[in-house]
């Protein structure tokens, strides 16, 4: 049998006009932006209509840790979502936007996959209506304003030595990570270290994704610290005059995207933060718009529910002051039987064993959502080989920690292979059990809310600091930055910091080793090992064999 692409299928797709999908969950006409006939921007003067609406309720998609045998969590939102569309209730999902640079690197989009999908995906995957264009504009002309004052006499003694600010573009390319800019004499200004980021990293997509309007976001922007002066005084953008030039850049980006599932239900895209050194979920623009136009949102947060989950709780949900009212944890027994041990190339043969020994993995996470006050339910999205013993331990996994786990079909089904899961989650929400509290207070001091994600979430037994980060607390404590939540960068491969250690290590020291301050964002990010802002294509990277075939239509992209 062979399997159709993603591309392929959403080439299938009867998509409808965006007006239609629009009208589905009340939107006249009138308050779209439309960027051709199945993508519109939806108006900021719209949104201000409807704020007095009642709220839906709100489904987060989050996941086990992840493996590299792939988890699934968009295919399972978008399936999720055509799922209570198909038994009658009113449901929109909200997605982050996809970053264009990974697409030429490793094969993989990012807008669904099978018949859970969101068309047009082509579009989605690449420029779809700018947005990142935008960012990496507005992200520039700061960096562009910061080298521009030091050459025209450096009135706020901005220390070269100590600019923080860097710029970016949406590409996989290691050449431009660590640069020197300004060379070639006088006229070019002074000569200095700097580097490139990937767009989805820069501090402006953070600001951009937790904006609450347009108003909120100049704040933000201005916020942001772009440099030090000798006596490590900040300077931020407002004091270079930027953040006035960066929003106006930004205003029409900022205005939620709509588009449609394979099963023409709506979809709002926008925003796509690193979930790594930011919160990794949508914006919250989005959220809150489909909050007020739909009963259910299901919407979905960046790797294993460690990290994603526990931003999206104690970052973007206690800023937006929204709360979830079910969470549901996607489960593949392929990533199961890896957590039980499994290498990635047996993982076709049945293997009960395994998939009960990393059911372990599923249970810390069903236990963790459940100390934020929020009900899980396991989504088992199910992948051809996957066998009926395995599925049954999945769902024992879960009746011991109290809940349910459903054996989905949406990848293959589309909306109809979620009907039970959909059902479920509805009569879930309905019991009214949710009661949400972030994890910790926003007063605790900085190292304990570090402390206590380390050992309430991935149950280690303490955190390590070097001396200079035990400053860098101290710093930002006396600088007013006490009360920022932390952004935590940590593999999404284990529960430690050593990605190879599967499963539900425990007893484990999370190292500490840098801080850094997005005071735009309003959040403090801790780094517990390397990251990557600027990722490298793979040796054979995807833009090889993409191209367009004589019909016009683009070939090579998943
Ligand atoms: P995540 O959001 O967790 O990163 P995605 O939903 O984007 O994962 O899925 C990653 C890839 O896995 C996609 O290319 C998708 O087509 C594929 N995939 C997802 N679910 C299945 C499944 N049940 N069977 C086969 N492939 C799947
Ligand atoms: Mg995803």
């Amino acid at each position: 049998m062979s399997v159709k692409t993603d591309i392929e299928i959403a080439r299938e797709a009867k998509t409808r006009p965006i007006v239609d999908i629009a009208a589905k969950i009340g939107i006249p006409t009138n308050a779209l932006i439309p960027y051709g006939w199945t993508k519109a921007k939806v108006s900021f003067d719209y949104i201000d209509q409807i704020q007095a609406n009642k709220n839906g309720n709100l489904i987060l998609v989050t996941a086990i840790s992840p493996t590299p045998a792939g988890e699934g969590k968009t295919t399972t939102t978008v399936g999720l979502g055509d799922g209570l569309n198909r038994i009658g209730k009113k449901a929109i999902m909200a997605l982050r936007e996809p970053s264009l640079g990974p697409c030429f690197g490793m094969k993989g989009g990012a807008a669904g996959g099978g018949y859970a999908q969101v068309v047009p995906m082509e579009d989605i995957n690449l420029h779809f209506t700018g947005d990142f264009h935008a960012i990496t504009a507005a992200n520039n002309l700061l960096a562009a304003m910061i080298d521009n004052h030091i050459y025209w006499g450096n009135a706020l003694g901005i220390d070269q030595r100590r600019v923080a600010w860097k710029r970016v573009l949406d590409v996989n390319d290691r050449a431009l990570r660590q640069i020197v800019n300004s060379l070639g004499g006088v006229a070019n200004g002074y000569p200095r270290e700097s580097g490139f980021d990937i767009t989805v990293a820069s501090e402006v997509m953070a600001v951009f994704c937790l904006a609450k309007n347009l108003k909120d976001l100049e704040e933000r922007l201005g916020n942001i610290i772009v440099a030090y002066t000798r006596d490590k005084k900040p300077i931020r953008a407002r004091d270079l005059k930027a953040d006035g030039a960066m929003t106006v850049l930004l205003k029409d980006a900022l205005q939620p995207n709509l588009v449609q599932t394979l099963e023409n239900n709506p979809v709002f895209i926008h925003g796509g933060p690193f979930a790594n050194i930011a919160h990794g979920c949508n914006s919250v623009l989005a959220t809150t718009t489909a909050l007020k136009l739909a009963d259910y949102v299901v919407t979905e947060a960046g790797f294993g529910a460690d990290l994603g989950a526990e931003k999206f709780f104690d970052i973007k949900c206690r800023k937006a002051g929204i709360a979830p009212s079910v969470v549901v944890i996607v489960a593949t027994v392929r990533a199961l039987k890896m957590h039980g041990g499994v290498a990635k190339d047996n993982l076709k043969a049945e293997n009960v064993e395994a998939v009960i020994k990393g059911c372990e993995n599923l249970k810390r996470h069903i236990e963790n959502v459940n100390k934020f006050g929020v009900p899980a339910v396991v989504a088992v999205n199910k992948f051809i080989a996957d066998t009926d013993a395995e599925i049954a331990e999945v769902q024992k996994a879960a009746e011991s920690m109290g809940t349910r786990a459903f054996s989905c079909t949406h990848w293959s089904d589309g909306g109809k292979g979620t009907e039970a899961l959909a059902h479920h989650v509805v009569k879930v929400i309905d019991e009214g059990k949710a009661s949400f509290k972030p994890l910790y207070p926003v007063e605790m001091k900085l190292r304990d809310k570090v402390k206590t994600i380390a050992q309430e979430i991935y149950r280690a037994a303490d955190i390590a600091c070097d001396a200079s980060v035990e400053t860098q607390f101290k710093d930002f404590e006396a600088g007013g930055f006490g009360h920022f939540p932390v952004c935590m960068a940590k593999t999404q491969y284990s529960f430690s910091t050593d990605p190879g250690k599967r499963g539900a290590p425990t007893g484990h020291v999370v190292p500490i080793r840098e801080l850094r301050l997005s005071a735009g964002a309003e959040f403090i990010v801790v780094v517990t090992g390397e990251i990557m802002t600027m990722p490298g294509l793979p040796s054979v990277p995807a833009a090889n064999s993409i191209r367009l075939d004589d019909k016009g239509q683009i070939q090579g992209l998943f």
